[in-house]
């Protein structure tokens, strides 16, 4: 679990706010829904034998006995709470979160136990209209936060009938082959045998090079529904590859399914995916209706915007007493500073050469010192921090006129 501090704090309430003003633009409304929710809620929808459910997530009996559990994922609650606030009673509903999750996994390089999600749901509407929108607008999110280099993979897990004849096609296939695969994945040929489509272990791998492929088992409004999402991707521009394996880890997941991978940097894994449900409304009691949502790893997408700009976020300046004795005076006129808004250090420990350092560490843009001089002739010496050699350095100006004149040096904020 990761403390976020300093620039890591600013990265990421700038890409909340940046993919909360996409999506508002697509209509979509935020959703706070509880970090806790019944251990039942994420059971019966991400399925018993996902790894989800059945190695991560962190699960305990309350105080009142009840069986309750961290959220793992956005989508489960969000149902959840769509159904019991009625929110489905008006279609489609839209909405947007973003908040912690928490999962029992192998801590490495952008995995954490206890991370940061934004996703979306739309719920009342399926068409490949709708797919292919969605994915744009994740895409969209990327580009807004400055994220260009990425791709898109996509796959259909086509319709009931097609998942249950693949699944059947894969098992046959596995069987074939199960002396040769990972303990884990011997068990996962029981319980969820298109798991083993995406083991990481490098036999596994191999054995599922031949394995039968998806596509070949849609039954034909499968693949006419795909081969529309992937027409309207390619009316859009978007790069996608099609990956035949992409099964994603939930059980809840029908028809499109997608993924978000960087293509330059080191970290290459997943920094997003989602796909289309068409049985997780009417799990929670609601209308038999499909809906489709994604959810973007928060740390992830942190990890590829460089920290230059997120440094400092606001420009600040810096009130300097030359000596105790100008203290208050100095004092006053930071006062006076933040209640017009400005940002203001107050700095007057040490010797002088000591406060300019505070001053230039802070990284103020301003130094207004204050000694016994200035303050016999009502004025303020101005020091400009990042001045060049042949730029103006300092001047003296009248103490009246210090505010406006600091408001027009610092000129707003740096974005
Ligand atoms: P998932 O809900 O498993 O499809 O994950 C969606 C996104 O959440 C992934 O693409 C990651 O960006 C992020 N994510 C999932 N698990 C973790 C984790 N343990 N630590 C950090 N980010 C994660």
């Amino acid at each position: 679990m990761k403390d976020l501090y300093g620039a890591d704090c600013r990265k990421y309430e700038y890409i909340k706010v940046k993919a909360m003003s996409v999506c508002g633009r697509y209509g979509y409304s935020e959703i706070y829904t509880p970090m806790l929710e019944y251990s039942e809620v994420f059971q019966r929808s991400i399925g018993d034998e996902t790894d989800v459910v059945s190695k991560e997530m962190y699960t305990f009996v309350d105080r009142g006995h009840e069986s309750i559990t961290l959220r793992p994922e956005g989508t489960a609650g969000v149902i959840r709470a769509a159904v019991t606030e009625s929110l489905v009673q008006a279609l489609p509903v839209r909405l947007m979160y973003c908040g912690e999750m928490f999962r029992y996994d192998r801590p490495q390089k952008g995995r954490y136990r206890q991370f940061r999600q934004f996703g979306c749901e739309h719920i009342g509407e399926k068409s490949p209209y709708i797919d292919a929108m969605v994915i744009a607008m994740a895409s969209e999110i990327l580009n807004a936060i400055g994220v260009f280099d990425f791709t898109v993979l996509v796959n259909s897990l086509g319709d009931e009938e097609t998942l249950e004849a693949y699944t059947k096609a894969v098992v046959k296939y596995f069987s074939r082959h199960e002396k040769s695969l990972s303990p884990e994945s011997q068990v996962r040929l029981t319980k969820n045998p298109l798991r083993i489509l995406d083991s990481k272990d490098r036999h596994d791998i191999e054995i599922c090079s031949m394995a039968p492929i998806i596509s070949d088992y849609f039954t034909k409004e499968a693949r006419s529904y795909f081969g529309k999402v992937m027409e309207l991707l390619d009316a859009y521009g978007l790069r996608y590859e099609v990956d035949n394996f992409l099964v994603r880890g939930l059980d809840y997941y029908t028809h499109t399914a997608f993924e978000f991978k960087p293509t330059t940097g080191e970290f290459r894994e997943s920094i997003g995916g989602g796909g289309r449900y068409d049985k997780l409304v009417a799990m929670f009691g609601g209308p038999d209706i499909s809906g489709i949502g994604f959810a973007f790893g928060v740390e992830r997408l942190m990890m590829l915007l460089s920290n230059e700009h997120f440094d400092t976020t606001t420009k600040t300046v810096a009130v300097i007493p030359v000596s105790n004795s100008e203290n208050d005076y100095a004092f006053s006129l930071f006062r006076e500073l933040h209640s017009v808004g400005v940002a203001a250090e107050f700095i007057h420990s040490g010797n002088m050469s000591k406060k300019m350092k505070a001053a230039d560490k802070l990284g103020c843009e301003l130094a207004l010192i204050i000694g016994d001089e200035e303050r016999s002739s009502d004025t303020v010496s101005v020091k400009f921090m990042n001045a060049t050699e042949s730029a103006i350095k300092s001047r003296t100006i009248n103490a009246v006129s210090t505010v406006q004149f600091v408001k027009n040096a610092l000129g707003g904020h740096k974005s």
